[in-house]
C-alpha cells in the first residue's frame, strides 16, 4: 500500500512554523526510530520501518509542483525534466499523455496484479469530472487510465472506501451528510489496512495537507498530524511486517512550513514499513525511485 500525503516535506526544528516540531505524533516519530520527521532527521532504521529524507527537486529549479511530482511518483520517470518544468497542481497535456501512455497502476494490471484506490470522492467531485469542467490529478488520471473508477458515495456508505480525512469527519463537516460513516482515527487506520488486501497494490491519497500547506494555520497543521498519527496507530496495528510493504510519501514540501503559503524545495519523507523495508528503501534517492521498485517487489522480489 502506498500512501500519499499531499504537500509533505522535511523542514528544520522551528515551532513557529513547523508543526512537526511541536505536534504529538509518537507513532509518526517510531517509524523514524524516535525521531521527528525534520530535515536533520536523515535516513532512519526501526524495527519496522526506515525512514528516508527522497528529493522531489529532481535537478530543476523552482518549487516542486503536484501533477509533476505525482506523476513521477507514479511512473518513475523524472517528469519535470521531461516536460521542463515542475508543473501542477492538475497536469498538462504533456503529464496526461504520459500517464495514459504508462503508469504503476497499468503495470500492476498488465502483469495480472489488481489495483485499488482507497478513498472515495462526493457526487459533486464525479459530476465536475464527468461534464468536463474538472480535470483529475496526475494520481486519479493514471488510476483511471487503468481501466478503473474512482470511489463515490456509495462506496463510503457501504465501507468499502474511506474519505480523504480517513475518519469521515469531512463527509458530515463539510459535504452536509448526516449519516455517513465517521471513524475514529485508529479505527480508520485499521480500515485502511483491511480494504488494502483486497488488490495487489493499494493506493491512498491525502490531499487535505497541501491545502493545510497553502493557507493554514501552524494549530491546523498540528492537528492534522495528530490526526495522521492515530490513523497510523491503527494501521501499524492491524499491519503484518510480513504481507507486504506500506510506504508513505509525498509529492513536495508545503505543510512544514507554515511561515508561508507556497510550496518549499524541501526533500519530502518515504517511509518504509515491512520486512523487506530496509531493501526498499536503500534505492530510493528521489521520487522517480519509487514506482520502478514497487513493481519489482510485487512483481519479482528476489531482484529488489
Ligand atoms: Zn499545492
Amino acid at each position: 500500500m502506498l500512501i500519499f500525503l499531499d504537500g509533505v516535506g522535511l523542514a528544520p526544528d522551528d515551532p513557529a512554523s513547523n508543526p512537526f516540531s511541536t505536534a504529538e505524533t509518537p507513532t509518526l516519530n517510531a517509524l523514524a526510530n524516535g525521531h521527528r520527521w525534520l530535515s536533520e532527521t536523515g535516513i532512519q532504521h526501526s524495527d519496522r520501518a526506515t525512514f528516508v529524507p527522497t528529493d522531489p527537486r529532481l535537478g530543476m529549479p523552482g518549487r516542486p509542483q503536484s501533477a509533476s511530482g505525482q506523476a513521477t511518483i507514479l511512473t518513475g520517470l523524472n517528469i519535470p525534466q521531461t516536460i521542463g518544468e515542475h508543473y501542477g497542481p492538475r497536469p498538462n497535456l504533456a503529464i496526461r499523455s504520459i500517464l495514459a501512455e504508462d503508469n504503476l497502476f497499468k503495470r500492476v494490471v498488465a502483469r495480472g496484479g489488481t489495483a485499488v484506490m482507497l478513498e472515495a470522492y462526493p457526487p459533486p467531485f464525479h459530476d465536475a469530472v464527468n461534464s468536463g469542467k474538472r480535470l483529475l490529478s496526475s494520481y486519479q488520471q493514471a488510476y483511471a487510465e487503468a481501466g478503473y473508477k474512482l470511489f463515490g458515495e456509495s462506496d463510503i456508505f457501504s465501507g468499502d472506501a474511506l474519505s480523504v480525512d480517513w475518519t469521515g469527519e469531512a463527509w458530515r463537516a463539510h459535504l452536509g451528510y448526516e449519516k455517513s460513516p465517521v471513524y475514529t482515527p485508529i479505527e480508520a487506520g485499521r480500515k485502511m489496512v483491511e480494504l488494502s488486501r483486497r488488490a495487489t497494490f493499494a493506493f491512498f491519497s491525502h490531499w487535505w495537507s497541501d491545502t493545510v500547506g497553502h493557507r493554514g494555520t501552524l494549530s491546523e497543521g498540528k492537528a492534522l498530524l495528530e490526526l495522521f498519527d492515530g490513523v497510523m496507530a491503527g494501521a501499524l496495528e492491524a499491519w503484518d511486517d510480513d504481507e507486504g510493504l506500506m510506504i508513505i510519501t509525498s509529492d513536495h514540501g508545503n505543510l512544514e512550513d507554515l511561515s508561508h503559503g507556497k510550496h518549499t524545495e524541501n526533500d519530502v519523507a518515504t517511509v518504509v514499513i515491512g520486512r523487506d523495508a530496509r531493501a526498499f528503501a536503500s534505492g530510493i534517492r528521489t521520487l522517480a525511485d519509487i514506482a520502478p521498485r514497487v513493481e519489482r517487489y510485487l512483481f519479482e522480489p528476489a531482484a529488489l
